[in-house]
């Protein structure tokens, strides 16, 4: 690793179960017991689920029905994204006592440099027991953190000993760590990625170590490369303030399966929403996504960037509109969600709250995701 990455002192917080653990804070009747945080309804997914619905096996994004077959004592409260960015706000406002470096990728997880912090406190492990420690006593909330020098190490450190945990990664322990960690634990390399190695005998992130990098680029092409740093335990992505403010979206879920002619009239709802946050926020956005997921739960997006940005909410919906015709799936496709977002904004003005977006709310149950 060279000087710039182990220099730094990234912490990654990541709040446990965040949306169900906001519900049995407020509501005592639900601690202790396995919470799951949905709508009502048979096209409904999990937003959260504490940790006593976990145990039997339920998990964020699944359909709530399967939660309901997997833990029928389970208790479903829809959710109520007031309260949740609430908290959220709290923790960012504890985090600011730390450092103004702060990326937030969800209202519930953030990357903070603190190569620098505010409180003088002599390490960044100090800063993170402190951060877990103010949230705990002023939220009623538990945290977990990372502790490393960049943030590709940080978010799998959070994830080692959560709920409630903290973990530390020195500049020198990064190898004896990384190389026995099987290769799904690298963020990014999803289930299709990882059995795209696995044909080719990649296991853990020791076998990507071992590739040349000629070898990497020719299996994942520019990902290669980026796998290549990954497997040395270098990222030199910085954390960037404000990141949130990247785009606005909102997105739904159909009651039934419907072909793309027939989305016109979600298309419109959803392109307000978006319009009515962006001018909210007084930003001039630059690019137009449709997103849309089949029956079939493929995800595709079509995108446009215009010469002039749209300047109103009708030349919005214009576009959106138009952007069905780059589908070239046939009319027969039936799709189950159709998304609508803003990004590549004019002026990036600082997010009022701590949220997001496309991480926090890609759950597909009518979620508008603002
Ligand atoms: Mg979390």
């Amino acid at each position: 690793m060279n000087e710039q990455t182990t220099s730094r002192k990234i912490v990654h917080i990541d709040m446990d179960a965040f949306y169900a653990s906001v519900e049995q804070r407020d509501d005592p009747n639900l601690r202790g017991r396995p919470v799951v945080v949905a709508w009502k309804g048979k096209r409904s997914v999990v937003c959260a689920a504490s940790y006593e619905a976990r145990r039997f096996g339920v998990r964020s994004a699944m359909p709530a029905i399967s939660a309901e077959r997997l833990c029928p004592e389970a208790i479903f409260v829809p959710p109520d994204f007031a309260r949740y960015k609430e908290a959220s706000r709290g923790a960012r406002e504890i985090f600011h006592r730390h450092t103004d470096l702060i990326e937030p990728l969800s209202l519930d997880e953030a990357y903070l440099d603190v190569t620098q912090n505010k409180t003088d406190l002599p390490t960044a492990t100090r800063v993170a027991k402190a951060i877990r420690q103010q949230i705990r006593e002023e939220l009623n909330l538990t945290a977990s953190a990372g502790v490393a020098p960049n943030k590709f190490l940080a978010k799998i450190a959070s994830d080692w000993r959560k709920p409630d945990g903290l973990f530390v990664i020195q500049p020198h322990e990064v190898q004896q760590f990384l190389l026995p960690l099987p290769v799904g634990r690298i963020p990014g390399v999803g289930k299709v990625t990882e059995s795209r190695m696995r044909a080719i005998g990649i296991h853990t992130v020791g076998d990507l170590y071992h590739l040349e990098l000629t070898d990497l680029e020719n299996h994942f092409g520019n990902y290669g490369i980026r796998l290549y740093q990954l497997a040395r335990g270098i990222d030199h992505n910085l954390v960037v303030a404000n990141r949130m403010s990247k785009s606005i979206s909102a997105e739904d879920t159909f009651q039934v399966d419907i072909p793309l002619a027939e989305t016109e009239q979600q298309i419109r709802r959803l392109a307000e929403k978006v319009w009515r946050a962006s001018r909210e926020n007084a930003r001039g956005a630059k690019t137009v996504v449709l997103k849309l997921k089949t029956k079939e739960f493929h995800s595709l997006t079509r995108s446009v960037t215009p010469s002039a940005p749209p300047s109103s909410c009708n030349e919005l919906t214009t576009i959106a509109l138009s952007l069905r015709e780059r589908v070239e799936l046939g009319p027969q496709q039936l799709f189950r969600l159709v998304g609508i977002g803003l990004c590549n904004f004019q002026l990036d003005v600082e997010s009022p709250l701590f949220e997001n977006g496309d991480a926090a709310l890609n759950a597909e149950a009518a979620v508008l995701s603002i």
